[in-house]
């Protein structure tokens, strides 16, 4: 998935989740975090498959991201102070971008799941394609549906 496409689509669901501008923020910077630690692909040959073999290993990792959420909740409960709380939060919601961003590379290609190097995914569109555009229409719109269903409610 395309950088602006993982930051649509994760700020969309954080968005229709929380309902929390700070937290949609953090997300969106979040979701390119996996990409973005493992730098630019070199141009060079050699150097660019060096690259390519530890392309979305460890840092598509999900259980890394998982227990730095963890132990930045585990962090929020023993400090209790409302500023450690804030600023501690807004990195959860910068992993769950991360996190939601390997989520959304194992729709259009494979991800780490249970060890850093055997990758599972589906393939439902490829990187670019128009069909990763209506993917990310079709999950923007189940998002707002999600968060503005009282509207499209009879009786609500
Ligand atoms: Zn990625």
């Amino acid at each position: 998935m395309k950088w602006i496409n993982h930051q649509i689509v994760t700020g969309f669901i954080v968005y229709a989740a929380t309902d929390n501008a700070l937290f949609v923020a953090s997300s969106i910077v979040g979701a390119v975090i996996p990409d973005r630690v493992e730098g630019s692909p070199p141009t060079e040959s050699a150097a660019y498959w060096k690259w390519r073999k530890n392309h979305r290993t460890w840092s598509h990792y999900p259980p890394l991201y998982l227990g730095l959420m963890a132990a930045a909740q585990i962090a929020i409960s023993y400090f209790q102070n409302p500023k450690v709380e804030l600023v501690l939060s807004l990195l959860i919601y910068a992993l769950v971008g991360a996190v939601l961003h390997i989520v959304e590379d194992g729709i259009c290609g494979k991800v780490p799941v249970f060890t850093p190097r055997r990758k599972h995914g589906i393939k439902l569109f490829t990187v670019g394609s128009w069909r990763e555009y209506f993917f990310a229409g079709l999950i923007v719109c189940g998002c707002l549906l999600y968060r503005y269903k009282e509207l499209f409610l009879v009786n609500g």
